[in-house]
C-alpha cells in the first residue's frame, strides 16, 4: 500500500516460509458489496421498466446519465454517418482489430454437423443455430469502450445472429460515443439502446415499445448491471439467458529470472489502472529479494508517471507478490486462483502453457502484453473473473449459438436398440414409452421387414 514514503508497493509473501493455508487465504478475492443491497436497488428498476417501458427507461437515463435532452431511447439502423465521425487513425485501429477478431471468431463456427453412427442404423447428429436476438451491454460510465462493442458484436455477427441490439449509456449531452456507433454499424447491429444499468438490461430482457426483446444478454458492467442480468435470467417470464457472472477484472503474472522487470511491471499496471477493485497478482519463480525488488522499483517508477496513478494506488494496495521456488508450485497456485488473465513471462512459456488448467485467457512470452489481447490480437477480452474461470469460458462464437441434436434410425437401427429401450422403459414404469417401440417392431415382424 501507501507506506510512509508514499511508495506504491505490493504486499510480498515467500511461499516457502508460509503454510499452504496462509497462501490460500492471501489468494482469496475480496467479497463484493452486499448483493442483497444491490438487488434491492435493481429489482424496482426492472419492474418499473417492465411496467412502463420507454417512459421509465428515459426517466432513468435522465436521472443516471443526466442526459435530460434525450427524447428517444433507441437509435435504429442504418445509423447516420454524422454520428460516427472519427479521426482516420481511430478508424484504422478499429478496422485492424475488427478484422483480427473476425478471423479468429469465424474459425470457431461449427462448419458442418457432427454425425456419429452409434450402432448400425442409428445416426446421432448435432448442429448449431444462431441465437436469433442478442443484447450486448457495452459499459459507459466514464470510459469509452468501443473494444467491448467489438468483442461482443463481432462474434454475434459471425455466428449469424439475426438481430444484434447494443445497449450503452449515452453521455450527458444525450449522444453516444462515435466509436460505438461505428462498431455497431460494422457488426450490422439493428439498433442501439441509449441506456445503461439495470434499466437497459430490463428493456432488452422484456422489450419495450421501441426496444427489441432479446433472447440472450451478454457483456460486462458494474454491480447494478450484473445484478440485473442475474435477476432477469432467473425470471421465466423474461425467457432470457446471460453469458456469465462478472466481477472486477484480474491479472496474474508469472515471472522468472528471464523476465524483463520493466515488462512485468507494465503488465501489472495495465491491470491496476482499470480501477481500485482490480486484482493484481505476481508470482515469481526462483527470484531472490533483489530480483523482486527490481520489479517493485519499476512498478513504483512507472506508476508515478501514469495519469491514473490514484486508481493504481488503490489496486496495488491490495495486490500481492508470491515468491515461489519452482514452476510446478507457481502453476499450482495460478490454477488455484483461476485468473481471468494469465501472463507467462518465463523460459519456455509455451511449454508451461500446457500446465494451465484454470484461466480465462493466457498471454505467452515477453512479447505478448495483455493489452494486445484486450484490443487487437483477435482473442476475446470478455472473460470469466472471480474464480469462474474454473467452470466458464470467455465469450466466444459458441456463446451466440445453441446446439440442436437429432437422431435418425433405420428399421435395422430400431431393431438393434429396441430391446434396451423397452427394458429401461419397463424399469421406469413408462408403458407408453415401451409401446412406442414395441408397436413398430411388431409392424416390422408382421410385414416381414
Ligand atoms: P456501467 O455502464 O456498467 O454502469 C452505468 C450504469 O450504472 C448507469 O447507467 C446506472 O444505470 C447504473 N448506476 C450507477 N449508479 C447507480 C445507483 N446508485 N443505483 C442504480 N443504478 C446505478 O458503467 P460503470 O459504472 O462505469 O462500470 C463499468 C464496469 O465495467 C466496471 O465494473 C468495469 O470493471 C467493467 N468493465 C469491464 C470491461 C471488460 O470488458 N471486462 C471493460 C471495461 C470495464
Amino acid at each position: 500500500g501507501l507506506n510512509a514514503s508514499g511508495r506504491i508497493q505490493m504486499r510480498r509473501f515467500d511461499t516457502t516460509r508460509e503454510s499452504p493455508e496462509a497462501i490460500e487465504e492471501v489468494l482469496k478475492r475480496p467479497s463484493q458489496r452486499s448483493t442483497d443491497r444491490i438487488m434491492g436497488i435493481v429489482q424496482p428498476i426492472i419492474k418499473d421498466v417492465q411496467a412502463r417501458g420507454d417512459k421509465a427507461l428515459l426517466e432513468y437515463t435522465h436521472k443516471f446519465e443526466k442526459a435530460t435532452s434525450l427524447t428517444s431511447p433507441v437509435l435504429k439502423a442504418p445509423f447516420p454517418q454524422s454520428l460516427m465521425q472519427l479521426p482516420p487513425e481511430t478508424i484504422s485501429a478499429i478496422d485492424i482489430s475488427y478484422e483480427n477478431i473476425r478471423k479468429f471468431h469465424a474459425a470457431q463456427v461449427d462448419k458442418k454437423p457432427l454425425e456419429v453412427e452409434t450402432m448400425p442404423g442409428i445416426i446421432c447428429s448435432r448442429f448449431a443455430r444462431p441465437i436469433e436476438r442478442v443484447g450486448l451491454y457495452v459499459p459507459g460510465g466514464t470510459a469509452v469502450l468501443p473494444s467491448t462493442a467489438l468483442m461482443l458484436g463481432v462474434p454475434a455477427m459471425v455466428a449469424g445472429c439475426k438481430k444484434i441490439v447494443i445497449a450503452s449509456p449515452p453521455r450527458a449531452d444525450g449522444k453516444l460515443t462515435p466509436e460505438i456507433v461505428y462498431v455497431a454499424h460494422k457488426v450490422g447491429a439493428e439498433s442501439i439502446v441509449l441506456a445503461g444499468g439495470a434499466q437497459a438490461v430490463a428493456a432488452m430482457a422484456y422489450g419495450t415499445e421501441s426496444v427489441t426483446k432479446v433472447d440472450k444478454i451478454l457483456g460486462p458492467g458494474n454491480q447494478f448491471v450484473t445484478a440485473a442480468k442475474m435477476l432477469v435470467s432467473n425470471d421465466t417470464t423474461a425467457n432470457v439467458s446471460i453469458d456469465m457472472p462478472a466481477g472486477p477484472s484480474e491479472v496474474l503474472v508469472i515471472a522468472d529470472s528471464t523476465a524483463n522487470p520493466a515488462f512485468v511491471a507494465s503488465d501489472l499496471l495495465s491491470q491496476a489502472e482499470h480501477g481500485t477493485d482490480s486484482q493484481v497478482i505476481l508470482i515469481t519463480i526462483g527470484l531472490d529479494n533483489e530480483g523482486v525488488q527490481a520489479i517493485e522499483d519499476e512498478l513504483h517508477n512507472q506508476a508515478m508517471a501514469l495519469p491514473r496513478v490514484d486508481l493504481v494506488r488503490g489496486a496495488i494496495s491490495h495486490s500481492v507478490t508470491l515468491m515461489t521456488a519452482t514452476l510446478d508450485e507457481a502453476m499450482a497456485l495460478s490454477n488455484l486462483y483461476a485468473p481471468e488473465h494469465l501472463i507467462l513471462q518465463i523460459a519456455d512459456a509455451l511449454k508451461a502453457r500446457e500446465m494451465v488448467t484454470n484461466a480465462g485467457s493466457v498471454f505467452v512470452g515477453d512479447w505478448t502484453p495483455e493489452s494486445v489481447g484486450d484490443y487487437s490480437a483477435g482473442v476475446n477480452h470478455s472473460l470469466p473473473t472471480y474464480g469462474y474461470a474454473r467452470q466458464y469460458s470467455g465469450v466466444n462464437t459458441g456463446s451466440f449459438v445453441k446446439h440442436i441434436t437429432s437422431s435418425h434410425l433405420t428399421a435395422q437401427g430400431l431393431r438393434n436398440v429396441g430391446g434396451a429401450v423397452m427394458q429401461l422403459a419397463k424399469v421406469e414404469e413408462l408403458e407408453a414409452h415401451r409401446r412406442a417401440v414395441e408397436i413398430r417392431l411388431e409392424w416390422l415382424d408382421k410385414n416381414q421387414q
